[in-house]
């Protein structure tokens, strides 16, 4: 039998400014009646300037059921933050996310996975706030953020907050996040099914998507960093993750807070140079 794979979405806006056309909602919107349909409640974690421009939509994924989350403050990447910044804006953002929902906010995904060697004291910062958990930890080489000596499975830091890290699998000399934003959207079909065998025995795990990848009709602006091939890899793909979601995840109510409280005595990962 097939795991039960936890459905998670990071709702940010991507745009690169406020010139180009804001679609995040109009894609989410139906994206729920979707999930409602495949009978799926997960985890939506929110960037903290979303909150007061759409607080209808996120008290809407509340009362559909899903977890809601903290995405970081401006989707900036942790170690571009820095702890002063970080404290008072994750604090500010968890008590208007949890007035908007109701419920007190458990969990916490860093921006790009960006919780690495740089960013070590955010753990702390978060268990300090009152956050069970956290799924920032991409265990692998990225050219972006990853932390390859970091476990793959879940793990408490020192200060006891439990870290669920994105769930990778084996390919030649690499580890890939095969369940989630670009990887599951160009990869064929066979490769998505190698990896959804391969994750069968995982403890935790969990699949991850943005607005934009349910985003076929997107008009294409201009990327910075990533280049041509880049821009392709962006837009490739859109048409097809709706269907490769549904067949992963439908029929799954498993949020990460519920995962979480099973790894509540999970082993402490002491980062290299702490003790
Ligand atoms: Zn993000």
């Amino acid at each position: 039998m097939s795991p039960t794979i936890a459905f998670t979405f990071d709702l940010e806006d991507h745009r690169p400014d406020r010139a180009v056309e804001r679609r995040y909602v109009a894609i989410v919107e139906p994206l729920l009646d979707d999930l409602d349909e495949w009978g799926v409640t997960g985890t939506v974690f929110v960037v903290g300037d979303l909150i007061a421009e759409s607080p209808d939509l996120i008290r809407s994924i509340a009362e559909r059921g899903h977890e809601v989350g903290l995405h970081g403050t401006d989707h900036s990447p942790l170690p571009e933050l820095g702890p002063q910044r970080f404290r008072a804006d994750v604090e500010a953002f968890t008590e208007s996310l949890a007035s908007v929902t109701g419920r007190p906010v458990l969990g916490f995904r860093a921006p790009t996975l960006s919780l690495v060697p740089a960013s070590a004291w955010a753990p702390e910062i978060l268990a300090e706030l009152g956050y069970v958990y956290s799924s920032s930890v991409l265990p692998a080489r990225n050219p972006l953020f990853g932390w390859p000596e970091a476990p793959a499975e879940p793990f408490r830091w020192p200060c006891g907050l439990v870290e669920l890290p994105a769930p990778v699998v084996r390919l030649g000399p690499a580890r890939l996040p095969m369940l989630g934003g670009v990887y599951l959207r160009v990869a064929p079909s066979a490769l998505v099914k190698w990896a959804h065998r391969r994750l069968r025995h995982h403890p935790a795990p969990w699949l991850y998507a943005h607005p934009y990848d349910f985003d076929p009709d997107e008009v294409r602006w201009a990327m910075p960093l990533v280049g041509r091939m880049g821009k392709q890899i962006m837009w490739w793909g859109r048409r097809r993750m709706r269907p490769r979601v549904r067949g992963l995840v439908a029929g799954s109510d498993l949020t990460l807070a519920a995962i979480a409280s099973r790894h509540a005595d999970a082993p402490v990962f002491h980062p290299p140079g702490t003790t």
